[in-house]
């Protein structure tokens, strides 16, 4: 019997995790990703126990993950310098953070290893929910399954009509930076003053993630080229750090992405295409890559019509709820009204402290998959 076949728009985490997944279990797996060569930016990539269960179901967690420091505390600092809050981590729900061009070379070379094909300089333009996808050169192509796993800006989505985008005038600034003897070891520090906040956390053994984030609006923080005075002027105990930053991205803006539904016909949405969100959390790719090896591992038990019924069924109360929590935590830190800053370390560390509070916000970290079933841990 002839193989099935997906074609997947994208080779961001989402598209090559659900690649190698699904050319594991028997697929036939095009992908066409529009940039001219496959990389990732960005920094580093908070991941925590439902991701690591991903990457090690697909057999890229030893690769993507040499040299990794985990975490025990996740620490949130005031601006007095006092403890809001901690997340604690164990050897059940464990949490790193791992360089993003090291888990993004693990997977290309998983996809290589599954007999995935990677076509890239071919960009979607357009899908109809029949199976057929348009690429931007012309050529036309029908599959079983199409996926769009082509970011917040899908062109899938958009070619669908189905959606909502909404830009949030929040930014960030991201950068690995080398460690040195004095940096904590296994803590992980969000340091909050206005609505600025600096996150530092232990990577490899040669490397510390560090984001900087911002409202869009705060022109001293979030333009090019990076303001390390500005900075500097909200965070003078974080010198050691800033000084550390040379080589450093900014995102201008997040966006949160909304559908009622992730599928159309044998067309469906993965990852950012499907329910981006504002960084707040950590846990946008997480998701991502737990929604594609469920995904996947649907579509190996089912039909695909039935597949993709249970997949969401499965898997978007877990988003919306992240995107939810995201939007949140993201109004606490940007958007609180300035008369009551004062006591907002207060409140946070209140809320933080109420175990329903904590569970709500690590709903898609405890949500795993890959196991015998899909579970909360
Ligand atoms: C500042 C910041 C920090 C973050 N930190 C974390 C974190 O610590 N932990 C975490 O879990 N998540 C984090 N996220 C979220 C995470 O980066 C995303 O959820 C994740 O990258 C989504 O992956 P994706 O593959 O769905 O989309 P993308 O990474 O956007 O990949 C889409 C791919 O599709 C390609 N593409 C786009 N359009 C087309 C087209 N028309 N045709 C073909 N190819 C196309 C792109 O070139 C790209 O390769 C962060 C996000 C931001 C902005």
């Amino acid at each position: 019997m002839a193989k099935k076949k997906v074609i997947i728009a994208g080779a961001g985490l989402s598209g090559l995790t659900f690649a190698t997944a699904l050319a594991q279990r028997g697929w036939d797996v095009q992908i066409f990703e529009r940039s001219s060569d496959l990389r990732e930016v960005g920094a580093g990539l908070y991941t925590w126990e439902n991701g690591l269960k991903v990457l090690e179901s697909i057999d890229v967690f030893d690769e993507a993950s040499q040299n990794i420091e985990f975490i025990t505390n996740l620490d949130m600092i005031d601006n007095t310098y006092g403890l809001m809050h901690s997340t604690k981590f164990t050897n059940e729900s464990r949490f790193c953070v791992i360089p993003r061009r090291d888990v993004y070379k693990a997977l290309v070379n998983a996809c290589k290893r599954a007999g995935v094909k990677i076509e890239t300089n071919a960009e979607t333009v357009s899908v109809d929910p029949s199976g057929v996808i348009q690429l931007r050169d012309g050529r036309k192509y029908k599959a079983d399954l199409i996926i769009g796993a082509d970011g917040v800006h899908s062109n899938v989505r958009n070619s669908l009509n189905i959606g909502r985008k909404e830009v949030i005038g929040n930014g960030a600034w991201r950068a690995l930076i080398p460690r040195i003897d004095e940096d904590k070891k296994g803590i992980a520090e969000e340091h909050w003053n206005d609505y600025r906040r600096i996150g530092i956390a232990p990577s490899t053994d040669k490397y510390r993630y560090v984001y900087l984030t911002g409202m869009t609006s705060d022109k001293e923080a979030l333009s090019e080229p990076f303001n390390k005075e500005a900075w500097l002027s909200s965070f003078p105990h974080l010198e050691s750090v800033l000084e550390r930053i040379d080589d450093c991205r900014l995102d201008k803006n997040f966006y949160y992405i909304y559908l009622n539904s992730w599928k159309r016909g044998r067309v469906a949405l993965l990852g950012d295409a499907a329910h981006g969100m504002e960084p707040n959390l950590g846990q946008g790719a997480g998701v991502s890559i737990t929604s594609a090896l469920e995904l996947a591992i649907q579509l190996e038990r089912y039909d695909i019509e039935d597949a993709l019924d249970s997949w969401e069924k499965i898997m978007k109360p877990a988003a919306d709820t992240t995107q939810m929590f995201s939007r949140i935590y993201g109004a606490a830190a940007s958007n609180w009204p300035k008369e009551l800053l004062g006591i907002r370390p207060e409140i946070v560390s209140k809320s933080m402290g109420s175990d329903n509070i904590d569970l709500m916000m690590s709903t898609a970290a405890r949500y795993v998959t890959g196991l015998n079933a899909s579970v909360f841990i």
